[in-house]
């Protein structure tokens, strides 16, 4: 190799060079932060009606689903796919309100919800009133991966699922003994007050990542609420309501009431706040969690990581199930507001 004066370069030179480029770029890819936040719903019963092995069994469920999408992350993959994997293991794990296990409509049926964003483009994929697919999140991004559409809904959701090779299940599948007692006893509720059903939200799962690369991405998955009318559909699979991932400002997953997230259009709410007010992602959460929402009487919480891979997961609720990761060493699983 030849110098700009016309010398050859010796050749320890050009080695210590590429050295020190090498030293570079791996500093760089190894101190780009990485960040995973998951939540298992706001409708957190009292610390009294808690047992020690309920609270337990909820915590391992959420160890497991963190560490899942987190290993993702550290093998470099992309945010979409940690989100997912955290989101499925979720959607498993009948105590949670999503996939088996979801909360029960007024006609006894397991009715899901489930969407998915990539921060990168945007791009988004969501299903709603899905009765067979056991892995909503999975269809989700089959939609925004395979379909021109964002949101496809019902018998026409379930058709798209066939026309991609996903297999369906019976209804019996998703319907638990545990759900089974919980629609009766709102339903009994409900006809003592001679009101409308409105069950409590309970066990929505989300997640929400930043991966090496830079990219965010949210997803949510739920039941709904409890004894909900057939053909409700609530906030998780509404993009900007309970899902939401840009890379420009920062990705939410929300759970609460579904119908309050949807009129405020919360996600997409934070995120604005955070991209045209330049407020800090916390500054965000609070404004819309304790102060927007909490004064029209909606309550619920909300998980969120920004680019810089600050996280943030704050509720208005009496707790939240949650749990988060992140490259500077946070390993945070928590229930109440003192963890
Ligand atoms: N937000 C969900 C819904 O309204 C319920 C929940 O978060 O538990 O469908």
């Amino acid at each position: 190799m030849i110098t700009a004066l016309g010398k050859p370069m010796p050749r320890c030179n050009l080695s210590v060079v590429l050295c020190l480029l090498l030293v570079s770029v791996t500093a760089r890819a190894a101190e780009a932060p990485i960040a995973l936040v998951i939540h298992g719903g706001a409708g957190v019963a009292d610390r009294a009606q808690m047992t020690p092995e309920r609270e337990a069994s909820y915590r391992a469920g959420l160890t497991a689903a963190v560490d899942a999408g987190y290993a993702v992350l550290q093998r470099g993959g992309s945010s979409l796919d940690a989100v997912a994997t955290a989101v499925r293991m979720m959607e498993d794990d009948p105590q949670f309100n999503a996939g088996r296990g979801a909360a029960l409509n007024d006609d006894g049926d397991a009715e899901l919800d489930a969407a998915i964003m990539d921060g990168n483009g945007p791009r988004a994929g969501a299903v709603a009133g899905v009765w067979h697919v056991r892995n909503p999140v999975d269809l989700a991004r089959l939609v925004m991966d395979r379909s021109p559409h964002v949101l496809l809904v019902g018998a026409g959701a379930e058709e798209f699922a066939l026309e991609q090779g996903v297999v369906l299940v019976p209804r019996s599948y998703f319907r638990t003994r545990a759900r089974i007692a919980e629609l009766a006893e709102e339903q009994q509720g409900a006809a003592e007050k001679g009101k409308a059903p409105a069950g409590n939200p309970k066990g929505t799962v989300g997640a929400v990542a930043l991966d090496r690369a830079g990219n965010l991405a949210a997803a949510t998955s739920t039941g709904g609420l409890a004894n909900k009318h057939a053909g409700r559909v609530g906030d998780s699979p509404i993009i900007g309501a309970g899902t939401y991932a840009n890379n420009q400002s920062c990705a939410v997953s929300g759970t609460g009431d579904g119908e309050y997230f949807m009129r405020q259009v919360v996600a997409y709410d934070i995120c604005a706040l955070v991209a045209y007010r330049h407020l800090t992602l916390e500054q965000a959460v609070t404004e819309v969690i304790h102060e927007k929402l909490r004064a029209t009487g909606g309550t619920g919480g909300v998980i969120a990581v920004d680019p810089a891979g600050n996280i943030v997961m704050d509720f208005n609720t009496v707790g939240m199930f949650r749990a988060a990761r992140d490259s500077r060493g946070r390993r945070d699983i928590a229930v109440y507001r003192d963890k």
